[in-house]
């Protein structure tokens, strides 16, 4: 069965090894995943760290249309993540890559190895500048599923 294609945005963040070489790679892999195609990629922003002291940041977000279902999506961002030698030694230690599933369409999910909208998404400047910009271009009129306001709002002035 063909299933339709929804909208859905992740985040990007490299704190170590090569981190722009990093982003761009592996927006070339997912640009090659079956059932999900890149529409919109972010320019690449150099940001301070949160959790522990560690390097600065290279993040960036996509825009993606997928026919992959949350799950499906999130296992592929973490097959990627593999790719780079992702290792989980402290939380929100340094990272060669961090994939994050923003949003998927309206969908709210609250699942233990899954929650959509990515609940700290909306408190955190260096995911809602860059998602800011590819809302910009190509998602105007799409809000937050559970805050009901477009992403440029939720941007402090
Ligand atoms: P944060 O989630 O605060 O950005 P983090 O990215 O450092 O922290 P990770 O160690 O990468 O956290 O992920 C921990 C777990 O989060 C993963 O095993 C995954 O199952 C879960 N998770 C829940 N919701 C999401 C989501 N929307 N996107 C990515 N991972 C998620
Ligand atoms: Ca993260
Ligand atoms: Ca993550």
């Amino acid at each position: 069965m063909i299933q339709p294609r929804v909208k859905a945005a992740i985040a990007l963040g490299s704190n170590l090894g090569k981190s722009q070489q990093i982003l761009q790679r592996a927006l070339a892999q997912l640009s090659v995943v079956d059932g999900l195609v890149l529409k919109q990629i972010s320019s690449f922003y150099h940001t301070r760290p949160i959790g522990p002291p560690q390097p600065d940041y290279v993040n960036a977000c996509a825009l993606l249309e997928t026919q992959l279902s949350p799950l499906a999506l999130l296992h592929c961002l973490q097959t990627v993540e593999q790719a780079f030698d992702r290792l989980r030694v402290e939380r929100w230690g340094p990272r060669t890559l961090d994939l994050d599933l923003l949003l998927w369409g309206n969908q709210i999910i609250d699942q233990p190895d899954l929650q959509v909208p990515h609940p700290r998404m909306a408190e955190r400047g260096f995911v809602l500048v860059p998602l800011a910009e590819v809302f910009a271009e190509a998602a105007q009129d799409w809000r937050h599923p559970v805050l009901g306001v477009a992403i440029a709002d939720l941007l402090q002035p």
